[in-house]
């Protein structure tokens, strides 16, 4: 029976580029368990946006001198685009600036704010004496008082990832001026997470198939003990509060980006059969997935299941599975001292596929892991061109010049034959099971050492010397070879999109490979096979240097 899978994936801030750490931390994981879903005959919504509000967004425009909303249409539209090249398959990707997410964030502010989980306090604001104006957390900085960390910002410090008030930082200054803030009353309104303390406690603990990682940071984070949170800030820019007396105020950035999941959900909703088509992806036996950073735990762990315990009767998440950082040569991201490689430039120069391909066998899913040019390079020259593409193409030409382009029928297998095709309905077995655990790493590898077992047969067979002398021999072993391929075709899918569907269709499959399942396939002998091109392309030695000198600049 097919399941509902609610794929959520973070938010981007709309106030620059992506970059690789952004795709190996949520979106290209995100990605593959969509499709790997879809191929599954699941039903799945998968749904994000641009965050068009907050600080970074207003910091930005005032650097570039732009309004808020020059800068984030920029930044969607450059989103799109790279999701359609990178081949990442949102069902949708929206914006948190469409009168429908506006909408459905007062709504559950007001049930929050009726049932008593949502209160008004009047609190010390920082205020800015040289700027003259009150200073968004964002606007702040000082030292972590948890790991003296300098640079912490008011609301979270980057180096120990605790989130925090301004007023808990140590040396406070204004990130504009440097001035030190003083601090005048503001009335705000504050969740009370506090109220859902123990009703966490007992879900987490349920949660025993989280990754490690995340289980044991929000354990850490709840034996901190929760504190109530501001949802309301002194800023213009951002959704509304549908309170009088409020009307300079705006609701907090965190509080109504994660109801951008279920906002998403709702305007999909609206083009795809009705108001209420979202409804089975956030009830019942859904499962929902929310594929983040692990700066983002807390924010998905804690305070999203405890405004959804405080709202409706709506599914909490299933999973969140958080990766971790990726490192660039060696060192750790930076955007601003440009130490980064950027989406936009990479899919100026290179195919999708590699990079896919790359940050799925390095993915950052139990640890911090590394991106270099250098395994770049070797990745895509050893394994994806030598592996596996040159076994497609030398097969697929092979087939189509010696069998009057279609596939050959077959005679007997003998056990080596019969072996290999036991072990690709494996790999698809294996690699299911990996991918419903959201084990992503270990799924490709799975998937290439299928590849591997298929050269090995291919040399031990040598159907290039026998069609000479046995062409049965040949016919048979060449049949069993486009059917490991097609295999492969399967298994790689949720990794490598476009080698893919172009896989399947020189093996002569029509339509469209989702429409094929997630089954073991052997292409029918007779099947008309096309004149095949090369998966992939061998990439010159010079990339290295040439990628490694942008860095840093
Ligand atoms: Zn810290
Ligand atoms: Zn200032």
């Amino acid at each position: 029976m097919s399941e509902h899978i609610l794929v959520a994936v973070a938010w981007p801030y709309a106030n620059g580029s992506l970059h690789l750490g952004h795709i190996a931390g949520a979106y290209l994981p995100a990605d593959i368990f969509a499709r790997y879903h879809r191929l599954k005959g699941n039903k799945v919504l998968m749904v994000s946006g641009s965050d068009q509000h907050g600080t970074p967004i207003t910091l930005r425009a005032e650097q570039e001198n732009k309004s808020p909303q020059e800068i984030v249409s920029k930044y969607h539209k450059e989103f799109l685009d790279c999701w359609q090249k990178l081949g990442i398959s949102f069902d949708l990707f929206t914006t948190t600036g469409t009168p429908n997410h506006t909408q459905v964030a007062h709504d559950i502010f007001l049930k929050l704010l009726d049932r008593g989980y949502i209160y008004k306090d009047a609190v010390p604001q920082a205020y800015c004496p040289q700027c003259q104006r009150f200073l968004p957390d964002r606007y702040v900085e000082g030292t972590c008082p948890y790991c003296q960390f300098p640079q912490a910002r008011g609301d979270q410090c980057d180096e120990c990832g605790r989130t925090m008030n301004p007023s808990d930082l140590l040396d406070l200054r204004c990130r504009i001026c440097s001035t030190p803030p003083r601090f005048e009353v503001s009335e705000h309104f504050f969740l009370r997470l506090i109220a859902f303390e123990n009703r966490l406690k007992t879900w987490i603990k349920k949660q025993a198939h989280w990754r490690q990682n995340v289980l044991n940071f929000t354990l850490g984070f709840l034996e901190g003990g929760l504190k109530d949170r501001a949802i309301t800030r002194d800023i213009d820019w951002g959704v509304t509060v549908p309170q009088p007396g409020f009307e300079h105020k705006r609701i907090y950035v965190w509080f109504e980006a994660v109801i951008g999941y279920f906002s998403a959900s709702k305007e999909w909703a609206k083009s795809h059969g009705g108001d209420t088509a979202w409804q089975p992806f956030w009830s019942g036996k859904a499962k929902s997935f929310y594929f983040i950073g692990k700066d983002n735990i807390p924010f998905h762990t804690l305070i999203w299941p405890a405004m959804l315990m405080g709202y409706e009767n709506l599914n909490l998440p299933y999973d969140v599975p958080a990766n971790e950082f990726l490192t660039i040569e060696g060192k750790r991201l930076s955007t601003s001292r440009n130490w980064a490689v950027w989406l936009p430039d990479y899919l100026q120069r290179y195919d999708p596929d590699p990079l896919r391909y790359l940050l799925s066998v390095n993915m950052p899913e139990t640890g911090d892991t590394d991106f270099s040019w250098r395994e770049f390079l070797r990745r895509n020259n050893d394994e994806l061109v030598a592996t596996y593409g040159n076994l497609a193409h030398r097969v697929l030409t092979f087939a189509y010049r010696n069998f009057d382009g279609v596939v050959p029928n077959p005679g007997e297998f003998d056990s080596q034959s019969r072996e290999l095709l036991g072990k690709a309905e494996e790999a698809l077995e294996d690699v299911d099971r990996l991918l419903y655990r959201c084990r992503f790493k270990e799924g490709i590898k799975t998937a290439m050492s299928l590849a591997q077992e298929a050269n090995r047969y291919l040399d031990d067979k040598a159907p290039w010397k026998t069609i000479k002398e046995d062409r049965q021999a040949s016919a048979t072993a060449i049949y069993v070879a486009l059917s490991v391929l097609s295999a492969l075709k399967t298994v790689l899918y949720p990794f490598l999109p476009f080698s893919s569907e172009r896989l399947h269709s020189y093996l002569g499959f029509g339509g469209n490979i989702e429409a094929g399942g997630w089954r073991f396939q052997s292409p029918a002998p007779g099947q008309k096979l096309p004149s095949p091109e090369p998966l992939f392309h061998k990439l010159d030695e010079s990339i290295v240097a040439e990628e490694t000198s942008r860095l840093g600049t």
